[in-house]
């Protein structure tokens, strides 16, 4: 994954016609801890912290608790929230982190100790000022609030802009479990748009029906009735209805910890995920993992639109093919940009003491996605580059320009 982004990296850096060593080092990462986790258990695990980049502002990003957690991805990670949080005009900088495992094989009281244990190991070097955490897949407010509460008592400082994704109680922003998805809805809506495609009746297939991508489903069905999701995956299968499926109710099923491979509902078809990815719809939403779509199905995929909210999920043998097939592709530092924008809302309220109405936050979202897809696009059409050139040329233009360490 480290690879494609370097690649993309590459290509915008010829374009833009800077030295090769300018974009070297804006590649080179800052810091990596590197650490393993011992559990009283006696299990251990493999644990990430990746600071790429804080020439903007504190490094900021996500915890991943998953199986496939490797250096490679953690690195390619950290990076991508770098031209992100530069893309999207946030004063932050990029990181990530995250352990191997997967959770489904700890219980409660395991997942708490490994998430105390992470931030006894991480503490010097995390905080407001320094690194910024966030939730990412399988981790949610519960393990900020376990996280934060950890940092407080080991620096005995107010931790609360340390960590956002947090519950309300705990000083977490109205509006951030949904943000992701908000920002995705709202960035497709103005791309379609630009595109002057009419968007009365499309259809919606999406990857990953997570908070991401349900939430991505639930806002799309709150601001845009006439868009119609036909079909919804998890890691194991996909449920399919030409008729259209509820995005509320099959959010509800899920976290009621339901199996889409044991959906059953009438009108709705269990189907294979690869079937999910070949439908024939207006737009394909990958809200999953990485590489999801790669040269070993990109022939598959039939839909004009694909919004990825996931971070890296067209790997960059596949978005070459599917931009010269005609496909739009909404990119990732931008459609799911609604993530981090509302985690800097959250930090910002945090350390300004305050408490902003979720409509406040909406539309502040709103603003920032807003801004960026406008300038994206209109770089693109002018610049005659993908979506995802422009987007990466907007966040390396604004780090060279801002960042005194990476001008040469
Ligand atoms: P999540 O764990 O809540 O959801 C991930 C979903 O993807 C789950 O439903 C899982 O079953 C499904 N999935 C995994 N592999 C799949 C496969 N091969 N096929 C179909 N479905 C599959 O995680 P999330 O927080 O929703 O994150 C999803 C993606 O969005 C990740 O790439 C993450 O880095 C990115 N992201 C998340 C946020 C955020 O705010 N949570 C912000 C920006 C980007």
């Amino acid at each position: 994954m480290l690879d494609s982004v370097h690649m993309f990296m590459k290509k915008t850096g010829q374009y833009l016609g800077l030295p090769a060593d300018t974009i070297e080092r804006l590649k080179a990462i800052d810091n990596e801890h590197l650490f393993k986790i011992h559990l009283n258990s006696g299990k251990s695990f493999a644990a990430y912290r990746i600071q790429h980049n804080n020439q903007l502002g504190p490094y900021k990003g996500g915890i991943r608790f998953h199986k496939s957690v490797n250096l490679d991805e953690m690195r390619a990670l950290a990076t991508l929230m770098s031209l992100k949080t530069a893309a999207a005009g946030l004063p932050l900088g990029g990181a990530k982190g995250g352990v191997t495992l997967d959770p489904q094989t700890l219980d409660e009281a395991e997942l708490e100790e490994l998430s105390r244990k992470y931030i006894a190991h991480l503490y010097p070097h995390i905080g407001p000022a320094k690194d910024v955490l966030a939730p990412d897949v399988n981790t949610n407010a519960k393990f900020m609030g376990w996280m934060m509460d950890e940092y407080e008592k080991l620096t005995g400082d107010d931790g609360q802009a340390g960590f956002t994704g947090k519950s309300v109680e705990q000083g977490g922003s109205l509006g951030r479990d949904a943000a992701t998805g908000r920002g995705g809805v709202i960035a497709l809506e103005d791309l379609l748009a630009l595109e002057k495609t009419d968007d009365r009746a499309i259809t919606l297939a999406i990857q990953g029906f997570g908070n991401v991508g349900s939430y991505f489903g639930v806002i799309a069905e709150e601001l845009r009735p006439k868009w119609h999701l036909v079909a919804a995956s998890d890691s194991e299968a996909a449920v399919y209805s030409a008729a259209g499926l509820s995005a509320k109710q099959l959010q509800n099923f899920k976290q009621e910890r339901g199996r889409f491979k044991a959906y059953a509902q009438t009108n709705v078809a269990v189907i294979s995920n690869d079937n999910l990815i070949s439908l024939d719809v207006d737009v394909l939403v990958l809200a999953g993992l990485e590489n999801a779509v790669t040269t070993a199905n990109m022939k598959q995929v039939k839909a004009r639109y694909i919004v990825e909210m996931g971070n890296g999920p067209v790997a960059s043998e596949a978005y070459d093919y599917l931009t010269k097939a005609g496909k739009v592709i909404l990119p990732d530092i931008i459609a799911n940009a609604g993530g981090v924008i509302v985690s800097y809302l959250e930090w910002l309220q945090n350390k300004q003491g305050e408490h902003w109405t979720e409509d406040k936050v909406n539309r502040h979202l709103a603003k920032l996605i807003k801004q960026a897809v406008k300038n994206m696009y209109s770089s693109a059409r002018a610049d005659k580059l993908s979506l995802k050139q422009a987007a990466f040329a907007m966040a390396i233009q604004r780090l060279i320009e801002e960042a005194p360490g990476l001008k040469s």
